[in-house]
């Protein structure tokens, strides 16, 4: 596939950056009750961006504004709306996505995209393991994406290590949709009823929902434990509803591209600029081209570094790392300030840690405290697991030990499409 101008010449994308957020801008004007009331406080002549930059003059969009005021985002009548589509809200209850035809189609050339990054192509079989029922995104996504390529789609959703085999030995699949953290999974059940995965016809796992490479873009130990069994190539994704884009990797791994045609990005540091090549900051997402549910420089809360150098793949598009932490999940402990991220990657690494989860709490006087409750396995194991932790991330947490039932129990809920390993309880 011949790369698009858009993606090799920054100027070329300057120009349509400028002509569609301008067109988006018009458009939330014209048809989004929320946004008539926010550009009216900017004042009519700064609806209009001169250059791209002049975007910071805008407003930011948080969740908590789609949650309460959900329907003044919409911007079609209700009969044009095709999917609804939603997220848990930080105020409780959902907040709603509406899908038009149109986005539906956009949604599509969008994880097409998102597979040509990765190097596949209509000739590809592919295997999704995501969830497209329960008013998710993702899955309906990446199905759309597979038939928008022209290839074969064989949804066999999460979970079920049986049917996945089953369902590879029968159709060929060759690449994979799938959460990462269920892969071991999978391996584990092939190498437990005589199936050897290398000889399967899986070239490909595309990885949503967690990361597969630490802050500086090499496998993280997830990926490592995958590959180490299983001769397959992980790509990373970065994704959510109110994006409804994917950024993707290519084949070098270099972090996931922006598809400029389908949004803008920023990525601002705690002064609200825009972070140089490397450095690390919260992604500001405006996507493009949205015609139910558009949103103008949401305000994902993600934390990620952010990479403006040309790419060994011949693309020179702003690319993210992994999200690093959730602003609001940064945990101040004696001084210092961290994401709980990095103590997961640390206990995931740890061979006597066989099962955990992480609660942050604050205390009587309001001080953040990090709580690991973990089923730990081998001889004098706590001692060997606090002595690691504090040696990588320069503060001792506590640790309780507790069984593997009252770890899954705070682990599994059935109205998640994963485990959460990370329960904020401040
Ligand atoms: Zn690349």
């Amino acid at each position: 596939m011949p790369l698009k101008q858009i993606e090799t010449s920054a100027l070329a994308r300057e120009n349509y950056w400028l002509k569609s957020l301008n067109e988006h801008i018009q458009y939330l004007k014209k048809n989004s009750w929320y946004y008539k009331d926010q550009l009216m406080w900017a004042g009519p002549e700064a609806t209009v961006l001169e250059e791209v930059a002049d975007i910071s003059n805008f407003p930011f969009t948080e969740k908590d504004d789609i949650a309460s005021r959900n329907e003044d985002f919409l911007c079609v009548p209700m009969t044009d709306v095709r999917d609804i589509v939603t997220t848990s809200g930080t105020l409780g209850g959902s907040v709603a996505t509406y899908l038009t035809q149109k986005d539906l189609h956009r949604l599509g050339v969008n994880e097409a995209g998102s597979y040509l990054l990765a190097g596949c192509t209509k000739e590809d079989t592919f295997q999704l393991l995501t969830t497209i029922d329960k008013r998710f995104m993702a899955g309906l996504a990446y199905f759309l994406g597979a038939n928008e390529l022209g290839a074969r789609i064989i949804r066999s959703g999460p979970g079920a290590a049986q049917l996945q085999w089953e369902s590879i030995q029968r159709f060929s699949p060759t690449v994979l949709v799938a959460v990462p953290s269920f892969i071991p999974r999978l391996i584990s059940y092939a190498l437990d009823n005589g199936i050897d995965p290398n000889k399967s016809s899986v070239k490909k796992i595309i990885c949503i929902g967690e990361a597969i490479r630490d802050e500086n873009l090499q496998p993280n130990y997830l990926a490592k434990r995958i590959t180490e069994q299983w001769d397959v190539q992980l790509f990373s994704t970065y994704a959510s509803t109110e994006m409804a884009t994917a950024f993707t990797e290519c084949e070098a791994g270099n972090g996931v591209h922006l598809q400029p045609e389908l949004m803008f990005v920023e990525v601002l540091n705690e002064d609200g600029n825009q972070v140089k090549n490397g450095e690390s900051g919260e992604v500001i997402v405006t996507p493009l081209g949205v015609e139910g549910t558009p949103v103008l420089r949401f305000r994902t809360g993600d934390i990620c570094h952010y990479y403006d150098e040309p790419c060994s793949c011949g693309r020179n598009t702003p690319r993210l790392g992994p999200v690093v932490g959730r602003k609001q999940q940064m945990v101040k402990l004696k001084g210092t300030s961290l994401y709980p991220n990095a103590i997961i990657d640390e206990l995931n690494a740890i061979p006597e840690v066989a099962n955990f989860v992480v609660e942050l709490h604050s205390d009587e006087l309001g001080l953040d405290e990090v709580v690991i409750k973990a089923l730990l396995r081998g001889e004098n194991a706590e001692a060997k697991v606090l002595e690691k932790l504090s040696g990588k991330l320069r503060v001792k947490p506590r640790l309780i030990l507790a069984s593997n039932d009252e770890i899954n129990t705070l682990k599994f809920d059935e109205n998640e499409r994963k485990p959460k390993i990370l329960i904020d309880r401040r």
